[in-house]
């Protein structure tokens, strides 16, 4: 992508009614528009990482056996009639009235998967079932001041499970905690499991994916070991005691959660009467789970974990573009056009996103500003200084430029 043709350029500066570090670097670096206080816009760059994300949890969750489906964000009222839902999460969901019929926007899915459930699998045969969708949900959340960590509307995944028994479900339960931690470990962050509710020694039935910083809004007791944490609201200790679990201290947190896994057992499927038949030709209810990523969240996350003084920092899983070429030839920048854009089409056909900053009449200074703002991993300039067939290198998280061999860097980057 050369960049003077990139929609959503670089701002000097972020609007002043935004605090939260996410959302100023986002909105700086041209990665999101603000609509209203929490609802933003996805531009091009924010889209890409977004993607890039997708990619990794849709991959985990394959793995676990999930299939991908896309269901509707619009609501009849009956279905949340159905749990009791549409007057006990009146608070947080968007509901209205059109032409004498009432509805919902999407807040969450389980009364619809539910619903598909109860109309595509009658028999034990066709259990388990895991299903999951990245998709929109709407929440009428009041303290939206976190910048895109917490949205009105915001992606989510939502993963949702059904199987015949208590001990299938406790197992794939604990399979996609793991598929969890792995996807926040390929993104390069530490991920504490919270327990929710419950105790020590009691099983919880939800837990919380949580990642210690400052921008959080969540305060988490944990294990300086990292193999005990609780949510402070429920929390059973406190810090500076001896872990529960191990011989470590307990120590006391800012976090962000950034998922959250819930086993529900029959009590949906009672409410709604979605069963199966068993073996021996009896009724049976389902029992149900649903496992939820916040996708925006977690761009939020990276950005507040990830950046310096002069911008974000993407770890190479999420970043929009895996190298950020400028050429400084000014010699160039009017006649020999094939030159100029020799490297750019040499780098792409070597199979690396790049974001070429063609642009001419701006600074050298303006343009490794930008470079640092936006955040890619890896930034290549060619300049009068540079040998023809080399390229001075330089990673966003280090100081040290170096110049070698354009095969060396291609290299390097992939
Ligand atoms: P929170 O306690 O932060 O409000 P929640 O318990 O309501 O979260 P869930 O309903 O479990 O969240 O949703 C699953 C995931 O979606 C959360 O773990 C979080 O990462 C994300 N999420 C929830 N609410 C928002 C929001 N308003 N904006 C962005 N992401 C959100
Ligand atoms: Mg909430």
């Amino acid at each position: 992508m050369k960049y003077s043709e990139l929609f959503g350029k670089t701002a000097r500066e972020a609007p002043s009614d935004e605090i939260a570090v996410n959302a100023r670097l986002l909105l700086k670096a041209g990665f999101i528009d603000k609509l209203i206080s929490g609802s933003y816009t996805l531009l091009p760059l924010g889209l890409r990482v977004v993607k890039k994300i997708e990619q990794v949890i849709r991959e985990e969750m394959n793995t676990t056996g999930a299939q991908e489906i896309l269901m509707p964000l619009l609501h009849p009222k009956e279905i949340w009639n159905e749990t009791g839902r549409w007057e006990k999460a009146r608070d947080v969901m968007y509901q209205f009235e059109k032409n004498k019929k009432e509805f919902a926007l999407s807040f969450t899915h389980e009364e619809i998967v539910l619903d598909i459930i109860r109309k595509h699998a009658f028999t034990y045969r066709e259990f388990p079932i895991k299903i999951y969708q990245f998709s929109t949900k709407f929440r009428d959340e009041l303290r939206a001041k976190s910048g895109i960590l917490r949205g009105r509307e915001f992606l989510m995944k939502d993963l949702y499970s059904a199987h015949t028994s208590q001990e299938d479900l406790d197992k794939y339960y604990w399979e996609v905690k793991d598929a969890y931690l792995k996807i926040f470990q390929r993104f390069g962050l530490k991920a504490y499991v919270a327990e929710a509710a419950g105790g020590v020694f009691t099983e919880s039935h939800t837990h919380e994916f949580q990642i210690l910083s400052e921008g959080g809004e969540d305060t988490i007791f944990y294990c300086e070991n990292g193999d005990f944490a609780q949510n402070r609201e429920i929390a059973k200790v406190t810090a500076g005691i001896k872990c529960p679990k191990c011989s470590g201290t307990i120590k006391e947190g800012k976090s962000i959660e950034v998922g959250n896994i819930f086993r529900f057992g029959t009590v949906y499927s009672e409410k709604m009467k979605v069963q199966f038949t068993d073996a021996s030709g009896k009724k049976q209810l389902v029992y149900f789970g649903s496992y939820g990523i916040g996708l925006t969240r977690l761009v939020g996350t990276l950005v507040e974990l990830f950046h310096d003084d002069r911008g974000i920092v993407w770890p190479k899983v999420a970043a929009p573009y895996q190298a950020h070429l400028i050429d400084l030839r000014s010699n160039l920048q009017k006649g020999d056009s094939a030159e100029r854009f020799a490297l750019y089409e040499k780098l792409q056909k070597a199979g690396i996103e790049v974001l070429y900053d063609d642009r001419a009449d701006i600074s050298a200074g303006e343009k490794f500003a930008d470079a640092d703002l936006i955040g890619i991993p890896i930034r290549l300039v060619v300049s009068a200084r540079v040998d023809r067939g080399k390229v001075e290198v330089k990673k966003r998280n280090e100081q040290e430029s170096k110049i070698m061999a354009v095969e060396e860097a291609i290299n390097l980057i992939n």
